[in-house]
């Protein structure tokens, strides 16, 4: 096929997905997709991809088909197809608002913005990273976008150089996974952990990949038996099939929980899980039942995620039972929508009611998330629905680089000081003052976002009465007070 041609099937095959993926969407969307296609098509022409092959065909279309796969609308769609627009040609933002809905030009625009945020390996900083990515997204749609697009990046990544490979990687599993898995979007999770793991850390994936066959294969005869078994138990009691399917646990997550038990295989009984799917939340409880009638349940192990969903939203049963032939196994029973909202999170938009008035245990991290997730559960139409997903949940912090490009996350209204104490308390005891961007500072100067800041450190510095005005934070205080009590014990 010559170039034009092979073009042409790649724009029909994404249509006719479309099509499939928006069964409803009107002609006057359909139409703004099809005009979003030829106008980052005609930006991009004679780019090409480190793969050797046309940009947008070969980048901006599989993110698009991405978002579709993802369960988003016409609009996120668009702003897919033109994601690298501002980033990577010469059109700019006006340009967009001026062809396209001012929406879209804003998600473009945005997601360009993240694209230069980068995680530079400081394990302790990782979480204000979050946060600040979150804060420039300013919008939900555009994290989704974000993590399409690294998505696809992800997938083509064996055509980038060694080192580079390794930084995606890595920064993917740290920044991008973990705020997939705030938004619920576990199904996301793992297909970034698992497509970067072999990149970020590859002794570890090998080691973990030898394993995990060796587990898969002699588990599968059970499984499939179990399986068979299941579904005329639970066809007997419910009086209908339900959708039953066998999952195997993503590498990445089996790699972390090896982590925590020493590579211990026995104690892994969720490597295989049986799914089922049931109608109502009364048939997952009528079906826990059937199942221990069955095989007996490993003590210690039946948790409803139901009555009390985890943190992100996650709702389901599970149960590990002994499945007669020396093995564990752990079943999982859910309804359609909660399966929909476990696997596509905040991006499952349609039709979802919480069924519980519970709340999971919060931790802190994921208390902002948290706020979204209230929209989420809250009585908006699909429209409401997205206007009121800003994610100006941060308004009341700021983030202040370090010279090395880490992000710390302070209260809006945080000086000198309460940088030098939040990035180490070493480092607050002995601050003699700072460098906003370059330019000699006191200690007692208030920050403003995106500031570089560099601490001055001074043996001879120390904490004194006067610091506890120059600082609001709770961390400095109280590190401060704990200074000046050994200082007078020390006269
Ligand atoms: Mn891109």
């Amino acid at each position: 096929m010559d170039n034009e041609a092979n073009e042409q099937a790649i724009k029909d095959s994404f249509f006719t997905i479309v099509s499939e993926q928006l069964p409803e969407i009107s002609s006057e969307d359909f139409e703004l997709i099809g005009r979003a296609y030829d106008y980052a098509k005609t930006a991009h022409a004679g780019q090409l991809r480190a793969s050797g092959k046309p940009y947008f065909e070969e980048h901006c279309v599989p993110v698009a088909i991405h978002i579709l796969e993802l369960g988003m609308d016409s609009i996120l769609t668009c702003a897919a197809l033109l994601h690298d627009t501002i980033e990577d040609t010469t059109v700019t933002v006006e340009d967009l608002q001026k062809q396209f809905k001012k929406d879209i030009a804003l998600l473009v625009e945005g997601v360009s913005k993240l694209g230069k945020i980068k995680y530079r390996g400081n394990e302790r900083h990782v979480e204000s990273l979050r946060k600040f990515f979150v804060s420039v997204a300013n919008d939900v749609r555009v994290v989704i976008l974000k993590l399409a697009d690294r998505w696809h990046n992800l997938e083509t990544l064996e055509y980038l150089p060694k080192e580079k490979q390794q930084r995606i990687a890595i920064e993917s599993i740290m920044i991008h996974a973990p705020l997939a898995s705030r938004m619920g979007m576990g199904k996301l999770v793992g297909i970034i952990n698992d497509l970067a793991f072999p990149y970020a850390y590859p002794d570890e994936y090998l080691k973990a990949k030898k394993i995990m066959d060796s587990l898969v294969k002699n588990a599968n005869e059970t499984v499939k038996k179990m399986h068979r078994d299941i579904a005329v138990d639970l066809y007997n009691s419910l009086g209908y099939s339900p959708k039953i399917d066998e999952r195997v646990k993503g590498i990445y997550s089996s790699y972390k929980k090896l982590l925590r038990k020493d590579w211990n295989v026995e104690e892994i009984y969720d490597l295989i899980a049986i799914r089922s799917i049931v109608a109502t939340v009364s048939d997952c409880y009528q079906a826990l039942g059937v199942i221990h009638q069955h095989w007996r349940p490993v003590p210690g192990r039946v948790k409803d995620y139901i009555a009390v969903p985890k943190p992100n939203g996650y709702q389901s049963l599970h149960t590990t039972v002994f499945s007669g032939d020396g093995r564990i196994i752990e079943i999982q029973i859910r309804t359609k929508d909660m399966d929909d909202f476990n696997e596509y999170g905040l991006a499952s938009h349609h039709n979802y009611k919480n069924s519980s008035t519970q709340k999971g245990t919060e931790k802190e991290s994921f208390a902002w998330i948290e706020q979204l997730r209230e929209l989420q559960n809250s009585e908006l139409t699909t429209a409401d629905y997205y206007t009121h997903l800003k994610t100006d949940l941060f308004k009341n912090r700021i983030f202040i680089f370090t010279p090395n490009g880490d992000v710390v996350d302070l209260p809006a209204g945080a000086t000198i000081l309460d940088f030098a104490y939040a990035v180490h308390t070493k480092i607050g005891e002995h601050a003699g003052g700072g460098r906003i961007n370059g330019k000699f500072m006191a200690l007692k100067t208030p920050l403003k976002s995106e500031q570089i800041v560099e601490i001055i450190t001074n043996s001879k510095a120390k904490p004194s009465n006067k610091w506890l005005e120059m600082c609001i934070t709770n961390i400095a205080l109280s590190s401060i007070r704990k200074s000046l009590k050994t200082q007078r014990l020390n006269q």
